[in-house]
């Protein structure tokens, strides 16, 4: 039993933390005692572990997702005049990177079933100035990647894939990231493989991307005061690398801890009424970075109030979808896909190592809200 006043977070990181203490202990004593707090040996193993893990050639690390995007932006050219296809319902990140290196983001709807971008729709956004499309593969479940790839091979553009939610979710099998020219990965703490701090990455397979990306997070510069081009500081640091170290081999058993749990939500929430559980689509392995619902007819702002009474965490990713964010007023899209989704959503308290117990309390207190 949860005690009534018990508080549910939304993310509990300390039991992960508790089983790796000793390891993650030792990894940063080991870069506090080598005095080496930059561009070292740990970052320089960490991409290698992940570039094994991904089966992909090239694998840079820097400071944040945001900044894996847009640098993976840069490194394709894309600049003013250009514009990129993506998502309107995801972290404002995402279109964010489009906008800072000055091109125009073009928000296609999403399909209801994954939240992801409906791919039946992009055709008739492109354009010649459309440079990238840029699939988010949101809450862990994969984009429906062939029919991008074959828009990509038939308008010759590129693809960038937002991995920040998605380490180790797979699409027909293959790693997420590694599918389109570009995968761009974060290793914000709440992730599902979270540094204690920011960090980021960028995956790709191809050598003169990875060699401008490399030269871009170092002002530019492959060696140093050497600088060729004009480039930022966004360095991932060793202390952030040498805990991913210890936790990247426990990567694929949390997320299928995340698939278990998911599918116990599912069997709680069967007989509900007014929600739906999350779809996994044949082509995708769910990994689950939240566990969202869909809360119908209207409820959806009521249900979450009155978890939030019973001190359960219930958020909203993502109230107002990207497109009709304040800073892009400008741009007129009518995306009802999206807004329904915005509408509708509520992820629940979701961690690997969350309990039966508390996931049947959250169950029977939505069960209760809905009553
Ligand atoms: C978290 C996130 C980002 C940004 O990652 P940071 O490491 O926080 O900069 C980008 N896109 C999506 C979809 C995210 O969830």
């Amino acid at each position: 039993m949860v005690s009534k006043d018990e508080f549910v977070p939304l993310l509990d990181s300390k039991p992960q933390y508790a089983t790796l203490k000793p390891s993650i202990q030792d990894a940063v004593n080991r870069v506090l005692q080598s005095g080496q707090f930059v561009m070292g040996p740990e970052v320089r193993a960490f991409e290698r572990e992940v570039a094994r893990y991904l089966n992909t050639r090239y694998a840079i690390g820097v400071n944040s997702g945001t900044d894996a995007l847009f640098i993976s932006l840069h490194a394709l050219g894309v600049g003013p005049g250009d514009e990129v296809i993506t998502t309107p319902f995801t972290f404002f990140a995402t279109a964010e990177a489009i906008s800072h290196v000055g091109a125009t983001p073009v928000f296609v709807d999403i399909d209801p079933r994954t939240f992801n971008l409906d791919t039946e729709l992009i055709e008739e956004k492109i354009t010649p100035r459309t440079k990238t499309i840029l699939p988010v593969h949101l809450f862990g479940h994969g984009v429906d990647m062939a029919p991008i790839l074959a828009l990509a091979e038939k308008y010759d553009i590129f693809i960038l894939e937002d991995v920040a939610q998605a380490f180790g979710g797979k699409y027909q099998g293959r790693k997420l990231g590694t599918i389109g020219d570009i995968g761009a990965f974060s290793f914000f703490p709440s992730k599902n493989l979270g540094a204690c701090g920011d960090g980021g990455l960028i995956a790709t397979n191809d050598s003169k991307i990875a060699e401008l990306a490399r030269m871009l997070r170092v002002h530019g510069a492959k060696e140093k005061y050497r600088n060729e081009v004009v480039g930022y500081n966004s360095r991932l640091d060793e202390l952030q690398a040498a805990i991913l170290r210890v936790k990247l081999p426990h990567l694929d058993q949390w997320n299928a801890q995340r698939r278990r749990i998911a599918e116990r939500y599912n069997e709680l929430l069967e007989d509900v009424p007014d929600i739906a559980t999350p779809i996994e689509a044949a082509y995708a392995e769910h990994v689950y970075h939240q566990y969202t619902v869909r809360i119908k007819n209207q409820r959806r702002d009521e249900v979450k109030e009155k978890l939030i009474k019973a001190h359960i965490s219930a958020t909203v990713y993502y109230p107002i979808p990207v497109h009709a964010l304040p800073v892009y007023s400008d741009l007129q899209f009518d995306l009802p896909q999206a807004w329904k989704a915005a509408s509708e959503v509520l992820s629940l308290p979701f961690w690997p190592q969350i309990s039966r117990t508390v996931q049947e309390h959250v169950a029977d207190s939505l069960r209760e809200a809905l009553a």
